[in-house]
């Protein structure tokens, strides 16, 4: 049992915004019933899994930790739901997010931030927040997140459990309340990184729901997680990228990540310095693309399609009453990125800010593309701090900004990355994560050198 009345729950985690107790128990029994009447069953089936607020559910809420949803209920299930309940996972519940997955902290929830299970005074991280400390506290095995620009890969650092963003485009978006049209991804939290690889093989693949959806085949991530934990690197080439550590980096994230890049040349990889010189682009052109593209897509909650309506009282006009929703309904980020956004695709500013910005992502593809010629895979720190205090960055939104660091250069190139635990800062013994990223379709190398060095 878990809150489904917003409560912080026994352990004080907060990771649930709603619990579907009795939804989840039915769905356990048919797990069961499946599995003893011998028929072909998921591997996962019967194995519970806790959902991230911004994908649709039919039978839970659906909130987005947004005001401007209250009362919503969504017509139809996200594929990956959809895809979960045919193998006979058990939908748990809907954790906690920054509202609209705008932050990386999830302190921006309208209904009260999540903390971390390692240390109550700490944060998650964000966006999803929820998802990762319910995994990381035990209350749930398995999660799915969204990953913007970290949201999956910065909360698994900062808990001690896995976050996986696969290729874009090889999990369906259908059913994600979108963000960032060109830069959200589903994908899995997990307590190891094979649990994330069956996951990630029951959601992903092809979907003519999504229009962006990749028509290839997945790459087989649950092999590839098999072969790593052999423990055998030998031939893997891993390139160290020297923009993603040194100055800004906490000492003991900078030391645990160390220690695992040795551990990976013990393990037989090859391991060279890259340089990706255009990376320094990468927080200034998310925080402009990210924007932009969340100003239009949030244009539909117009208080006429979805959730709340405030001051119609007949006698408002239409724009009133919109406008009095969106002050009462969006919280303090999301209003901010709504500006960003709409000043930088106005005529006025597009050249300069969202040309530009999309001109500097253009460059971070290519020394992706350039650093993929002479590595399999691509190490940094996940994060550049561990767990941060919960009120600390709060109004500081450049220093919030700032833990998307490392994590950000992959959403805009849409190669897969991950992150996986790799011990503890000396420092003050929160878990630091190590962020390996492969091109784009190549999924399951990640995998495998996560899995060795797990
Ligand atoms: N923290 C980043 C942001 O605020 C990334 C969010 C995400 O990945 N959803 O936009």
């Amino acid at each position: 049992d878990g809150p489904s009345d917003g409560s912080a729950g026994p352990d004080g985690v907060h990771a649930f915004l709603h619990v579907d107790a009795d939804g989840a128990l039915a769905a356990a029994e048919a797990a069961d019933r499946a599995i003893a009447e011998g028929g072909p069953v998921s591997p996962l089936a019967g194995v519970p899994v806790a959902l991230k607020d911004n994908l649709t559910t039919t039978d839970m809420p659906t909130t987005c930790a947004s005001r401007i949803l209250d009362g919503w209920r969504p017509p139809y299930d996200a594929t990956v739901v959809a895809r979960l309940r045919a193998a006979g996972l058990v939908p748990l519940g809907k954790t906690n997010l920054d509202e609209f997955a705008m932050g990386s902290s999830t302190e921006n929830s309208a209904f009260g931030p999540t903390r971390n299970p390692w240390d109550l005074t700490r944060v998650p991280g964000g966006s999803g927040g929820g998802s990762s400390a319910s995994v990381a506290a035990g209350e749930a095995p398995l999660a799915l997140g969204s990953d913007t620009g970290g949201s999956i890969r910065q909360p698994g650092a900062v808990t001690g459990t896995v976050g996986v963003k696969p290729t874009y485009g090889t999990v369906s978006r259908y059913g994600l309340v979108a963000f960032s049209s060109s830069l959200d991804q589903i994908g899995p939290c997990a307590r190891s990184v094979l649990d994330a690889a069956l996951l990630h093989e029951v959601v992903g693949g092809h979907d003519r729901c999504d229009q962006t959806s990749v028509n290839a085949p997945l790459p087989p991530v649950v092999e590839a997680a098999l072969a790593g934990a052999r423990g055998d690197l030998a031939g893997v080439r891993v390139g160290v990228v020297g923009e993603l550590s040194g100055e800004g980096y906490q000492p003991g994230v900078l030391a645990a990540f160390t220690d695992a890049v040795r551990t990976l040349g013990e393990l037989g990889a090859e391991v060279v310095e890259v340089s990706c010189p255009s990376f320094s682009y990468a927080l200034p052109a998310y925080y402009l693309i990210a924007p932009s593209e969340a100003s239009s897509n949030l244009a539909r909650f117009d208080a006429m399609r979805y959730g709340l309506r405030v001051g119609d009282d007949g006698e408002r006009s239409t724009d009133e009453v919109m406008s009095l929703t969106r002050e009462a309904g969006f919280g303090a980020e999301v209003k901010r990125r709504i500006m960003i956004g709409t000043h930088a695709l106005s005529a006025g500013s597009y050249d300069a800010l969202y040309g530009k910005a999309q001109k500097a992502r253009t460059l971070i593809v290519r020394d992706f593309t350039a650093a993929f010629e002479t590595c399999d895979v691509l190490v940094s720190p996940t994060t550049p701090t561990t767990a941060f205090a919960i009120g600390e960055r709060v109004d500081d939104p450049l220093a919030m900004y700032l833990a998307d660091l490392c994590t950000i250069p992959a959403n805009l190139a849409g190669n897969a990355a991950l992150s996986v635990p790799c011990g503890t800062s000396p420092d003050d013994g929160l878990p630091v994560g190590l962020q390996v990223m492969a091109p784009a379709l190549a999924d399951d190398r990640a995998y495998r050198v996560a899995a060795a060095y797990e």
